[in-house]
């Protein structure tokens, strides 16, 4: 038995579930029973030996992915590690190296190894370079770049396995055709060749390397909508059809799985899509980019986005893909990794307060306490982004003094709404305000506690109480 899954199955409980019990604030038996249902994935391939184990499924706390990787015009090791550092330190609970250009072998291994979160490939990438152009990669070939980043640790893979040479019709007389690159590399081989997806024809022997490896499978959604126009179309769902297959398929071999989904949708139809992947999958954890809920705003995509995934995650989506101010338009960099990650942090956050996630509104209310008690310091300390929130409030009132000031340069001395309340409440005998959050003994999961760890720029640590560091990278 190598998988979380199969020995879930059994009745084990693993020491990853133990750890994951611990920092959901959960019963241990309570992971094992999700992961035995396949409605929770733990991505830890055994060679991955940095890894501190987490949880995605919908019962558990909403997750973030960030995307992280070098392209042919831009990166290097050193790039890619300080990204890495960097999507780690602001929020990231999973990372997928998507590099396509130099160096991909030394950059994966080098990710794997100083990540405590789990890293994510998309293999059919790294065939392509290696290929040279998408119909020229054999079954032989894409088999053995599976099984070397299995070997690598990779924790999990999207698998573009459930489009199909019968849905590509489907997607005649979209606005924006097929735009995942996993999607149309297999659309132009499948086109080329003649023949069907072969990673849908080899889906059996990439469930044995996984199933040796532990690799989770993520199920990528080739045929997601590119635009909000073309959102909720027959190929999309005729793609979901075949995922939820896919998944049975996966389950039968003992093997992880959890479901990628789209894209671009309109607000009004984001539960819907949740919805439906749940029931079609039976279950098995969603795993949503974005969705941008308008096409509109190239550089501000991870606000369009954030918005379509509050939405998907209130709806039941486990796991979110962030989206950084660069989509559309380039590579990002390492102030887009933290815009990104800013802004799907607190689209998780916002689901799990709004599906009344035990203890997650706690952050919430120790934050407005000392919002309310101009304990400036704490305000800092309890921020998502601490350094963003102390930068910005020192920059018109920098002093120490100004600390424990009874007002901001928002509203000025005279026009503190909050002062004044006090005042009031002081001489008229207004009943007082709450004041009594403990943070220390809250049943928060550790993803929704105060960032204590995230930002500490000494990369020595493995793990702080809380969130993990990346291991033995410079800031
Ligand atoms: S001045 Fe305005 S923004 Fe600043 S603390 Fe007072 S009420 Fe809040």
């Amino acid at each position: 038995m190598t998988t979380q899954l199969q020995r879930a199955r059994d009745g084990e409980i693993t020491s990853a579930m133990e750890r994951i019990a611990e920092r959901e604030t959960v019963d241990a038996e309570f992971v094992r029973e999700q992961v035995a249902d396949g409605q929770a994935v733990i991505p830890a391939n055994v060679g991955h030996e940095t890894l501190d184990p987490m949880i995605i499924g919908r019962e558990f706390s909403t997750k973030v992915n960030a995307n992280i990787g070098n392209s042919e015009e831009t990166s290097d090791l050193d790039g890619e590690l300080e990204k890495l550092h960097t999507a780690v330190h602001y929020g990231a609970d999973t990372v997928m190296d998507l590099s396509t250009g130099a160096n991909l072998d030394e950059i994966r291994e080098a990710n794997v190894e100083h990540s405590p979160v789990p890293v994510g490939t998309v293999p059919i990438y790294e065939a392509v370079k290696r290929a040279g152009s998408p119909e020229e990669i054999t079954h032989e070939l894409l088999l053995d770049v599976i099984e070397k980043q299995a070997e690598q640790g990779v924790d999990y893979m999207t698998i573009h396995a459930g489009v199909l040479m019968e849905h590509l019709p489907l997607t005649d007389g979209r606005k924006t055709g097929i735009v995942s690159r996993g999607g149309s590399i297999m659309a132009k081989w499948m086109e080329e060749n003649g023949m069907q997806n072969p990673l849908y024809t080899k889906y059996e022997e990439i469930c044995e390397i996984f199933r040796e490896h532990d690799v989770t499978f993520s199920l990528g959604d080739g045929l997601r909508p590119g635009c909000i126009a073309d959102a909720s179309d027959e190929a999309q769902f005729a793609e979901l059809d075949t995922l939820g297959e896919l998944t049975r398929k996966a389950w039968d071999e003992g093997v992880q799985v959890m479901v990628e989904g789209p894209g671009h949708v309109p607000m009004d139809e984001v539960a819907d899509n949740v919805e439906r992947q749940q029931e079609v999958c039976d279950g098995a954890p969603f795993y949503v980019l974005g969705p941008l809920v308008t096409d509109i705003a190239p550089g501000y995509d991870h606000i369009t986005s954030a918005i379509g995934a509050t939405e998907a995650g209130r709806a039941g989506a486990a796991m979110l893909c962030y989206v950084t101010p660069k989509e559309h338009l380039g590579l990002p960099e390492r102030e887009d990794v933290r815009e990104g990650l800013a802004a799907y942090r607190i689209a998780a956050h916002a689901a799990d307060v709004a599906n009344g996630r035990e203890g997650a509104s706690d952050w919430d209310d120790a934050l407005s306490e000392a919002r309310y008690a101009f304990d400036w310091s704490e305000q800092f300390e309890l921020a998502l982004d601490p350094e963003r929130a102390k930068a910005y409030h020192d920059k018109t009132l920098p002093g120490d003094n100004y600390k424990d000031a009874r007002f901001c340069s928002m509203c000025g001395v005279e026009f503190c709404s909050m002062r004044i309340d006090q005042d009031a409440r002081e001489g008229d005998e207004m009943a007082s305000i709450a004041d009594e959050t403990d943070l220390e003994g809250s049943a928060a999961a550790s993803v929704n506690r105060p960032p204590v760890g995230t930002h500490d720029s000494d990369a020595e640590l493995h793990h702080h109480e809380g969130r993990p560091t990346v291991v033995g990278d410079d800031d």
